[in-house]
């Protein structure tokens, strides 16, 4: 399946990863694509030849974003300042006519979908069928906030106070639908916006902002800083102007910000370690399609993706369940996200530190049942692994790994499941196989954990349906779901009628 080589690399691996693209890019007129980022170049090949996802004024650049770059603290303080200005205006407009506004982002964000999965799949390696569903998704926050905003007027007896200045700081692995949410729910809530993408996605944070300023957002209420991390990112974050942030990313990210401003208003969604238990009373069939697709989508690099699956009594020694499980893991088709076939995309970086480790490393009493293996010389694309025999309480239990890697864990009842289901410091979402009612109400009454799936996947909550947040150090601030109908009353104050607070 791999084309002929016609790289010059020195290594035998390295000729064989350049192969493929130099012929890719021979046969689609781009000769020097191979020199470039292998999911770019590859890339450019299926926008011509395959999906032809690239519109005809590509305006995608490749060094530019179209974003304020922040190099002083001067420019700093004059975004903040006219962004705040801008937000005052806004948020003193009627809830109904920012809900218009928002109405028509989502129809911009509908009108820019194929630019907005290839910019997803070029440069973070999101497949197109998980970038899809992505778009979706921020169309809903889009018209789920417009209706809220809507109600945000009408509450009896309180007045809802809009704040002048939200930033906002989304991670790379969700580059358009958590960016959407946390600055849709913002806008809704009558708040200017500053937007700081994390670098891996900034150029997919800028298509998003593009389809919305083009909606009719200004660019003075909503304003995309490109800002390197350190000192100036810490000026922008403890900024006494700033009156909320809103995180999605690690939890030591967010312990960081409160170290940087203690009185700092900050609603965060953080790091998770995530498990499905599965009882004899499962539907098997359903348990390994839905474990597959929750710990190798996007190639595991999901706060909510499975890490952990529990197997209960006599589903530990299921000759089926195992073999299916195998098969169905080993039998993904691991590539970039360039070729439309791929299934397990790359590693948004080479796996390194912590995550090197769990790919390649078994702790006490595990073994491989698909051991995972480096399939590119940059180090970004591996092959997914499953290893059984996890101990509670060990290395493999507690961590979070963010990668293609599951590990299988025993219990004897469905009650120590659940121990070790919420043994951890995390609680972001969990699941249950099982077709038995009472297991079913059991399990509800005793995890920990701010997303429950019965009989499902655990990716991919659903907006309205299925609002998102964490418990324990999954969540930090109000622990408010993003999606749900308590979120906009958090991104503001109340006072009573008579303007008393
Ligand atoms: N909302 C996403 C989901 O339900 C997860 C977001 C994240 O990884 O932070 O899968």
């Amino acid at each position: 399946e791999q084309f002929p080589s016609t790289g010059s690399g020195s290594g035998s691996n390295r000729t064989q990863d350049r192969g493929d693209l130099s012929e890719l890019a021979r046969a689609t007129g781009f000769e020097n694509a191979a020199d470039t980022d292998p999911s770019l170049a590859a890339n450019r090949s299926w926008g011509r030849r395959i999906l032809s996802l690239v519109g005809p004024n590509n305006r995608i650049g490749i060094d530019t974003i179209d974003a304020a770059r922040v190099t002083d603290s001067g420019v700093l303080d004059e975004v903040i300042h006219s962004v705040r200005e801008a937000g005052r205006r806004w948020g003193a407009q009627p809830g109904a006519e920012r809900a218009a506004v928002l109405r028509r982002a989502a129809l911009a964000l509908e009108a820019n979908r194929d630019r907005l999965i290839e910019v997803m799949a070029t440069e973070t390696g999101k497949t197109i069928a998980e970038g899809d569903p992505e778009v979706s998704e921020a169309i809903d926050f889009a018209n789920y906030y417009a209706a809220r905003a809507e109600e945000l007027d009408h509450v009896d007896g309180a007045v809802f106070v809009p704040s002048a200045l939200t930033v906002v700081t989304p991670p790379w692995n969700f580059p358009v639908a958590i960016p959407a949410g946390s600055v849709l729910s913002a806008l809704a809530a009558g708040s200017g916006v500053i937007i700081k993408q994390a670098p891996q996605a900034r150029r997919s944070a800028a298509v998003l902002l593009e389809a919305l300023w083009e909606s009719g957002i200004p660019r003075d209420l909503l304003a995309l800083v490109d800002i390197d991390e350190g000192d100036l990112s810490r000026q922008l974050i403890a900024h006494k102007s700033v009156d909320r942030v809103i995180l999605t990313g690690a939890y030591e990210t967010a312990k960081l910000f409160r170290s940087w401003r203690r009185d700092l208003d900050l609603l965060a969604e953080t790091s998770g370690k995530n498990a499905i238990v599965v009882t004899p009373a499962a539907d098997l069939d359903l348990a390994v399609a839905d474990i597959v697709k929750s710990a190798f989508g996007h190639a595991g690099q999901k706060c909510s993706a499975a890490s952990l699956v529990i197997l209960v009594g006599s589903a530990a020694r299921s000759e089926r369940f195992h073999r299916q499980l195998v098969d169905a893991v080993s039998s993904l088709r691991v590539g970039y996200a360039s070729d439309p076939l791929t299934e397990m995309g790359p590693l948004i970086e080479p796996a390194e530190g912590k995550l090197l480790e769990g790919l390649t490393t078994l702790g006490p009493g595990e073994k491989w049942l698909v051991e995972p293996v480096r399939r590119s010389s940059d180090g970004r694309l591996w092959t997914p692994g499953v290893r059984e025999g996890v101990l509670p309480a060990s290395t493999f239990h507690t961590t979070e790994y963010f990668g293609p890697v599951l590990g299988i864990m025993h219990a004897s009842t469905l009650e120590q499941a659940v121990e070790y289901q919420n043994g951890t410091d995390y609680g972001l979402t969990a699941g249950l196989h099982s077709l038995d009612a009472a297991e079913i109400e059991q399990w509800l009454a005793t995890v920990e954990a701010g997303n429950l799936y019965v009989n499902r996947g655990i990716t991919g909550a659903i907006v309205q349906r299925q609002p998102f947040g964490g418990w324990k150090r999954s969540a930090v601030g109000a622990g408010a779901k993003a999606g749900g109908p308590n979120y906009l009353v958090h991104l503001g104050s109340w006072t009573t009628e008579e303007g008393e607070p």
